[in-house]
């Protein structure tokens, strides 16, 4: 008898766009073959836990039946593409950055019809029409050479590892665009007229303990590209990885080492000569606000109707005793048929909400006693984990079981210290993959050993200054003690207005290593 082997599956959501009956339909999956939870995840899908390999068909055949997708949400290929998700009818860069997700979620998809043949048989499924603009540009496959084969982008071996896309708006930095291996960054005049594109790329957080060679490393700026070429050059820079990206060393396999090994001149250069013209320059851009606004609560979207966030602590949507978070959320959506929107800090977003819904939907919340913005502290509103053990197995330590108790006594620090209008970004990962960014957030926390975790410090709340290594080796029972004292200094020293990474960064980490003891 076969063992009863248990999966994780995740779903592609591109901008975290889920529409109300793929989101009935994961509710339902998650209670009847997972583990009775949903998971948002950092990239704005959905993570269903303890599916079995037995179940795995029907699941998916499920997900394909509602329109809903998991190609490529894992593998080498391009990952699921994220997009901010507040729903501004008034702000034309934001309905610009979820129309571009989807399309290059469609443009740099696989194109096996593998896929459809093992899980429903072959059958004809409902998938969403393609724009017109992407199957053009699919007939560009780099180097101006058609490979041969079912996978024109991807050719036969795929790409040497992972790959992942993000698109923002100037101004607003919740995607970490400098984080991705490519980023775009949508420009537009002042009548909202889309101009073009920004593109970043080479950015990527995993890393491995002891290897000095693997590093976060930051995005870097490529080029501009008007509406009419950005597909080709999103194409060509995926196909410079997939034929130069290391193949011999998986942990120098990103597109970031091939960035950092030849440089932004080289590579862009290269990426040139696949497009088959010159790159524009850059465009100047806005700096990004702190990323604090986390869109939870109520929100006016700009056609007379709302958006209402709902903080969702670690990402995880479960019943508890206290908290009936998943059942509100299916009966709300039963009842209005709203779609929803995952954020990457994975909270979610109910949108196109007319106004006589409000009262309703604020009096379920409230019955199943999902608690309000202002009643959650905006320090554990803002923190993230991935999830770690059980479920992962590359987890060294917990990290989502194990920050809820520890941001609650972050924040009551925070009050006693005085400095609760100072909340900063906290992440904690059970590895150095950072699947929840850490080397992004202002105390980011990365587990080394069991129940020990490199402590890192110093990266901007704007998303776009990585953070560096404080302390190798703290006790999770040591962490606190230690931002007591990190805190005091902060307290004393700081500017008027300084974000807590923002002078950690300015005073350097060789000056707080020298103040505060190492602690193991
Ligand atoms: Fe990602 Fe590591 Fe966390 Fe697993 S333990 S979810 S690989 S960061």
């Amino acid at each position: 008898r076969e063992r009863d082997y248990s999966m994780m599956l995740r779903t592609r959501i591109p901008g975290g766009h889920v529409p109300p009956q793929l989101y009935l339909t994961l509710d339902r999956l998650a209670d009847q073959y997972g583990n009775g939870t949903l998971r948002a995840t950092t990239r704005q899908t959905f993570q269903l836990h303890g599916i079995l390999k037995k179940n795995l068909k029907a699941t998916l055949a499920s997900i394909l039946h509602q329109m809903g997708s998991t190609l490529a949400a894992c593998g080498d290929v391009n990952r699921n593409v994220m997009a901010p998700v507040a729903p501004y009818k008034n702000r034309p860069a934001y309905r610009y950055a979820q129309e571009y997700a989807r399309k290059l979620a469609d443009l740099l998809a696989p194109k096996t019809s593998a896929y459809y043949e093992i899980w429903v048989d072959g059958e004809p499924i409902p998938i969403p029409p393609v724009d017109e603009d992407v199957l053009v540009a699919q007939e560009f496959v780099g180097h101006g050479v058609r490979l041969e084969g079912p996978e024109p982008l991807y050719g036969p071996v795929y790409l040497p590892r992972k790959f992942k896309t993000a698109i923002t708006v100037a101004g607003e930095n919740t995607v970490d665009v400098y984080s991705q291996d490519l980023g775009l960054i949508v420009l537009t005049d002042r009548k909202g007229s889309l101009k073009g594109f920004n593109i970043v790329v080479g950015g990527g957080m995993g890393r491995t303990h002891g290897k000095e060679e693997t590093e976060p490393l930051l995005a870097q700026k490529l080029c501009f590209a008007p509406p009419e070429s950005v597909h080709q050059i999103c194409q060509a820079i995926l196909a410079v990885q997939r034929d130069h990206g290391n193949r011999s060393d998986r942990k120098q396999a990103r597109l970031k080492y091939l960035v950092r090994k030849w440089g932004i001149r080289k590579f862009r250069r290269v990426v040139e000569e696949y497009v088959g013209e010159k790159l524009q320059r850059f465009r100047p851009l806005p700096k990004f606000v702190p990323n604090s606004d986390d869109y939870l609560g109520w929100h006016e979207q700009g056609d007379g109707r709302w958006f209402l966030g709902i903080s969702i602590e670690n990402g995880r949507i479960q019943d508890s005793p206290t908290r009936q978070l998943k059942t509100a959320l299916r009966r709300i959506t039963e009842a209005f048929s709203l779609p929803l929107r995952v954020t990457p800090t994975q909270d979610v977003l109910l949108i196109d909400i007319e106004d006589r819904q409000r009262d309703l939907i604020n009096q379920i919340l409230k019955s199943h006693g999902v608690l309000s913005k202002e009643e959650i502290p905006q320090l554990v509103r803002l923190a993230m984990a991935c999830p770690a053990l059980p479920t992962c197995g590359l987890a060294i330590t917990e990290s989502e079981r194990a920050l809820p108790g520890l941001i609650r006594q972050l924040d009551r620090l925070l009050q006693e210290l005085e400095l609760q209008d100072s909340p900063f970004l906290v992440r904690m990962t059970g590895c150095p993959n950072g699947c929840a960014r850490p080397y992004l957030a202002e105390l980011g926390l990365v587990g080394s050993t069991p129940e020990h975790y490199q402590v890192w410090l110093g990266a901007s709340p704007e998303g776009d200054r990585l953070a560096q290594v404080f302390q190798e080796r703290v006790h999770i029972d040591q962490i606190v003690p230690l931002m007591r004292s990190l805190l005091q200094l902060y307290k004393r020293e700081r500017y008027p207005q300084e974000a807590f990474g923002d002078y950690c960064h300015r005073v350097g980490i060789p000056y707080l290593q020298a103040q505060i003891p190492q602690t193991v």
